[in-house]
């Protein structure tokens, strides 16, 4: 690309994290020119920080239930997804391991909402299994003495977030995309109520008729929209530690919950172990306070976790919507034609990678979207049902 609009695609799409180059690799397999811009390196925005756990189950909220839905479909998806990613991609594996999930209590007041946990996910039909005590720690020897219940859910598994970043980005490469690094762009470009393009901030622009926002957290700083246009997105901060075992893998099999606190095994000898989860704007420094807390309850439960090598502390930004729920599809009814949206996944976008891809290229090849992508329609922002983030 050179200067002022030398260049042109069919489908421009703002950020190469999880979602952007998900949604590029499945748009330019239907044959769509793609180019994608990242203002930094591909996968070094929220999506570097997350832990990979592809969890509907274990994240079941009242209220969100859109959201399990489209968790359990996203779920589905990933072992096809994951097999034909390695294939494309050209490399063994992708990081997915179908480890399954423990949620745990550690006390008499964890047991209590952890049968209540029970209860919810039994009455939406969902697999879990109750266990005692001496059950959990058959199954997962290093788990604590202490351990007072455990709800296994075999279903939820993980994958390795930088594994599969860097997979998408050499498929959308092969599927004849372009992945263009350390290319900021400044705002969207419009003519006649319709996306012409991106302007870039370096004065150089690239034309596109369609253009997909997936800048994660930044995605509604993008110049060039109108206030009701834009997905209002607002930054969730998480503190998130990893860590490898110098005696190798098999401390745990399984991902290990209690309340908002996990242990994500890698299957290789490394672990993460997260997260917090606070509202500080575009804050990510990390704190003694949040290293001394995730320490503490991770070793409290599984004690061997204070054998382990600290390799990285760090703070990512998960994107949150007013709902929770994810920006997905065209752009609400009266802005510009040409524009998509791919962004707000809060803490499941590793997870709903492969059915955001799906969706927004159906979008993109001008096929109307399922039924139950609905809920998800960034129009909701537009007509001013959902109101904008604090
Ligand atoms: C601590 C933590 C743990 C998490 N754990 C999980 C988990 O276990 N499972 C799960 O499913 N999800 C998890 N998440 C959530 C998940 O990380 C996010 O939902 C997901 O990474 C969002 O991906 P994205 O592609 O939308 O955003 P990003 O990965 O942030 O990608 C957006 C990209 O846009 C680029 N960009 C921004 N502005 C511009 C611009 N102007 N021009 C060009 N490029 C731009 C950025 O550089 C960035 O690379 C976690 C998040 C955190 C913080």
């Amino acid at each position: 690309m050179s200067e002022r609009s030398s260049a042109a695609a069919d489908v421009a799409v703002i950020g190469a994290g999880v979602i952007g180059l998900a949604v590029a690799w499945r748009a330019a397999q239907r044959g769509l020119r793609v180019v994608v811009l990242d203002r930094d390196r591909a996968g070094a925005g929220t999506s570097w920080f997350a832990a990979g756990m592809l969890a509907p189950i274990a994240e079941v909220t009242p209220g969100e239930e859109p959201l399990l839905e489209l968790g359990l479909r996203s779920a589905g998806m990933y072992p096809a997804f994951a097999a034909e990613l390695a294939v494309a991609a050209r490399r063994d594996h992708v990081g997915y391991t179908r480890c399954g999930t423990l949620l745990v209590a550690r006390d008499a007041d964890e047991a209590e909402a952890l049968e209540r946990e029970l209860h919810l996910r039994e009455r939406l039909g969902l697999a879990v299994e109750r266990l005692r005590p001496s059950e959990a720690r058959r199954r997962e020897p290093a788990l604590s003495p202490a351990l007072r219940l455990a709800l296994d859910v075999p279903d939820d598994h993980a994958i390795d977030p930088r594994a599969l970043t860097a997979a998408l980005l050499a498929a959308v490469r092969a599927a004849g995309g372009e992945v263009l690094e350390h290319a900021p762009v400044a705002g969207l470009e419009l003519a006649g109520g319709r996306v012409e393009g991106v302007a870039l901030q370096d004065g150089r622009s690239l034309r596109a008729g369609r253009v997909v926002i997936a800048a994660g957290v930044w995605s509604a700083e993008l110049e060039g929209l109108a206030g009701a246009d834009r997905v209002p997105v607002r930054p969730v901060k998480g503190q998130i530690m990893r860590l490898h075992d110098p005696a190798g893998p098999g401390l745990l099999t399984r991902v290990v919950r209690m309340g908002p606190s996990y242990i994500t095994p890698r299957g290789d000898g490394r672990y993460v172990i997260g997260a917090t989860s606070e509202e500080r704007g575009f804050d990510t420094t990390v704190t003694a306070g949040a290293a001394f807390e995730l320490l503490r309850d991770a070793s409290e439960l599984v004690p061997g976790i204070s054998e382990l090598v600290i390799d990285e502390f760090g703070a990512g930004l998960r994107p949150g919507t007013p709902d929770n729920l994810p920006a997905i599809g065209v752009g609400g009814p009266g802005s510009p034609e040409g524009l998509f949206w791919a962004t707000g996944h809060r803490r499941n976008g590793v997870l709903l990678a492969p059915v955001t891809a799906e969706l927004v290229a159906a979008a993109l090849a001008g096929e109307e979207l399922p039924e139950h992508a609905a809920a998800f329609a960034p129009a909701r922002f537009a007509s001013g049902r959902v109101g904008s983030a604090a």
